[in-house]
């Protein structure tokens, strides 16, 4: 499959029909065109906002072309019938080149300025002197230190200071780090009150991803229950179990890998996710956090950051103790969060009530990542 959109095709053309019927097991997928009419005054504008090219530099075809994709653009629904999970996919949007050089130049300028402009005065570059602590003090990683978090929103609810004040400068030893002090603060929890059992770690990269600090810093939570979004996940997995006889996260992983849109990397399983919260979302399960899975995380963020010019992320990591053999399972997810310099959020009416309108192609993003 070259293209997201060529997803009915690929799905009818399948030999297995068994393949098809576990797709449609949990996926809707719903493709058509629609046609708009285009003002000839209106021409150059739309050429040169989908090619970033001036359209008298254009041979006739190439021009004419582009113009035809435009009047007759495709549709793609993928609606997950269990979680609700969906994703409208925008096929303008798609047809731009990935990475638009221009643009990120211009967030990489302001990045940087910014990185310096705010070393000065930095709470978190002396979170020793500037950060509240838990009552039980710090942990000490190599190259971060835990902190309590000032404004709370859960009993547990604390800091991940990394050393270095630029976010996106970091090695696979210090992401390793980061994780690995992450988990001994979850463990230290567990030592004072058992219940809280579920751990979530997150790290909102930049503003632009709900950041309130440039310096780099994730956020970790140790909660009694689990939060209501994972626990939808799970009763659904549950639900699907029960109806169909298949584990779900199993049917989940072998869709992605009939379409092509997975990796599967000895405990770990990534998923190009089809039902994507957002932009470039890559979906890991993962049966234990071992170096395999740190040095995955490591190389996905750095090929996003380094190759696909992406600054503002979100990542989140939770572990959740289930029934079974396996008795946890790990749910890793990256996604990001666009320009930086963008006046225009990514999260509109439509993310918030409707559906996730998606511009970036997973087959694509693969490619680029695999
Ligand atoms: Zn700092």
């Amino acid at each position: 499959m070259e293209s997201i959109f060529d997803i009915s095709e690929y799905i009818a053309s399948l030999k297995n029909k068994k393949d098809e019927k576990l797709i449609s097991s949990i996926y809707d997928i719903e493709t058509c065109e629609t046609r708009i009419e285009i003002p000839k005054s209106f021409e150059e504008k739309i050429f040169g906002y989908i090619t970033g090219q001036k359209m008298e530099n254009a041979d006739e075809s190439e021009v004419e072309e582009i113009l035809q994709k435009v009047r007759n653009q495709k549709i793609l629904k993928v609606i997950n019938r269990w979680t609700y999970e969906s994703a409208l996919y925008n096929y303008l949007r798609a047809l731009r080149p990935g990475v638009n050089i221009k643009d990120s130049k211009k967030q990489e300028a302001w990045f940087k300025s910014n990185i310096e402009e705010t070393k000065d005065n930095c709470d978190f570059c002396e979170p020793e002197k500037y950060t509240p602590e838990d009552s039980f003090g710090r942990i000490y990683g190599k190259h971060c230190i835990t902190a309590a978090n000032l404004a709370r929103f859960d009993r547990f609810h604390s800091l991940l200071i990394f050393k270095r004040h630029n976010p996106l400068d970091f090695s696979e030893d210090e992401l390793s780090d980061y994780i690995d002090t992450a988990f001994k603060w979850f463990e230290r929890i567990k030592g004072i009150s058992p219940e809280h059992s579920y751990s979530l770690l997150i790290w909102n990269c930049l503003p632009r991803a709900g950041a309130s600090q440039i310096h780099g810093h994730m956020q970790m939570l140790a909660s009694k229950t689990i939060y209501p979004k994972m626990a939808h996940l799970l009763s659904t997995a549950k639900e699907y179990k029960e109806k169909m006889g298949i584990d779900y996260f199993e049917a989940l992983y072998n869709i992605h890998n009939i379409l092509g849109l997975s990796i599967d990397r000895e405990n770990l399983k990534v998923l190009f996710y089809i039902t994507p919260v957002k932009e470039k979302e890559v979906f890991v399960i993962a049966d234990s956090i071992d170096s395999n899975f740190k040095i995955f995380i490591h190389q996905t963020l750095r090929k996003l950051i380094d190759e696909l010019k992406v600054f503002s992320f979100n990542f989140s990591l939770y572990k959740i103790p289930i029934s079974g053999k396996k008795n946890v399972i790990y749910f890793a997810r990256i996604v990001d969060r666009g320009n930086i310099l963008s006046k225009t959020s990514d999260i509109a009416s439509m993310e918030l009530y409707a559906s996730s309108v998606i511009a970036n192609d997973p087959i694509k993003l693969k490619k680029l990542l695999n």
